[in-house]
């Protein structure tokens, strides 16, 4: 089977690679579409050093279940289901520990992560079965590689506990800052206001139907409070660098939430008396939950008219190599890049999967 590989930084190839099978407990999916992140680009120009040469990278994804091992329900993954996974996979043993809180888990791995585990950048991925996740039979399958940054934007927006009907500003209009508007939406907060200098990603934040404000045009914190009638109480860090973060601690009122859920920098200065005086609360959101997850796919199954727009393009395994490139440069697609692996999805003959 064919499996996008990342050979040295900067360089990704399609190598030809056995096909997994899976075992006791598992699920093999057959790919329809894998997300590109921007942590996979992080990893790939080796930035982050989350990511490693020779390792297969691939966690936001969605296809169909193709073989189950043994021990696995038939009844509840039946062969042919359009299904997700949900990346973090805890140990057996330490489930009822970290229940409802499985990010904490220090034992952990994150398929696309762990660079000892093939993951979703190809045609087939094998996945425990209690972290694959069925999707709405309604909904285009490819869209399902939605779910993961959608749940990443849930979990970030559960934390900071948004009041609905308040103004809620949002720093870096990317695909999480994209997702943050709809996981707002969710919550049931509509004003969003982001911040983000990229105009077509500007542009992409407004369709979905957030209001838009950029760096370039001045001070962040005083532009929001303009658009939003005063300091938000929550702000959404979707960048995560010492700029941002200042902006987001003056964006905020006396006593509000920073929710830090960009990675740009591994290390930042923070102002600090505008956390102490301030008593401002600065909370760091990483992953998800497994009911955050479940819950975005379950949203997304009702709601992927609105989602839709995220992806930007889509492109072939072959073509991937230079999207990863063009993601790496200075003008990344607005939204989601997907790499779609099963051009034969199942289904009426020409129907999208
Ligand atoms: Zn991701």
């Amino acid at each position: 089977m064919r499996a996008l590989t990342m050979t040295d930084y900067h360089r990704m190839e399609v190598a030809d690679v056995p096909r997994p099978s899976p075992g006791p407990g598992d699920v093999l999916l057959r790919v329809t579409a894998t997300g590109i992140c921007g942590s996979d680009i992080h990893g790939f120009t080796g930035e982050n050093g989350r990511r490693h040469p020779g390792q297969v990278m691939g966690h936001e994804t969605a296809g169909h279940v193709a073989a189950v091992g043994d021990g696995v329900d038939t009844d509840r993954f039946p062969l042919g289901a359009a299904a997700t996974l949900n990346p973090v996979v805890l140990p057996e043993s330490d489930l009822s520990t970290y229940a409802g809180r499985e990010q904490h888990c220090p034992r952990k791995l994150v398929i696309g992560v762990a660079a000892e585990r093939q993951a979703a950048f190809a045609d087939y991925v094998v996945v425990p079965d209690r972290n694959v996740v069925l999707l709405a039979p309604s909904m285009p399958v490819h869209l399902g590689a939605l779910v993961e940054p959608l749940a990443v934007a849930v979990h970030a927006v559960r934390l900071g506990d948004p009041a609905p009907g308040e103004p809620v500003l949002i720093l870096g209009g990317g695909p999480i800052g994209q997702s943050l508007i709809l996981a707002l939406r969710m919550a049931g907060v509509d004003r969003a206001v982001v911040s983000e200098p990229d105009s077509r990603r500007r542009d992409l934040c407004r369709e979905l139907g957030a209001q838009t404000i950029s760096p370039t045009d001045g001070d962040v914190a005083e532009q929001a409070q303009q658009v939003a009638g005063g300091q938000v109480a929550l702000t959404l860090d979707a960048v995560g660098m010492t700029s941002t973060l200042a902006d987001a601690l003056r964006a905020t009122s006396l006593g509000g939430t920073v929710v830090l859920v960009g990675m740009a920098s591994p290390t930042v200065t923070i102002p600090a008396y505008a956390v102490s005086t301030g008593e401002r609360v600065i909370r760091g959101s990483f992953t998800y939950a497994a009911q955050d997850f479940a819950d975005a796919a379950a949203w997304l199954g009702e709601h992927h008219g609105q989602a839709a727009p995220l992806v930007s393009r889509v492109v072939s395994p072959e073509q991937a190599p230079q999207a990863f490139l063009d993601l790496a440069g200075e003008q990344p697609d607005p939204g989601k890049v997907l790499v779609r692996f099963d051009d034969t999805p199942p289904g009426p003959a020409g129907a999208p999967s």
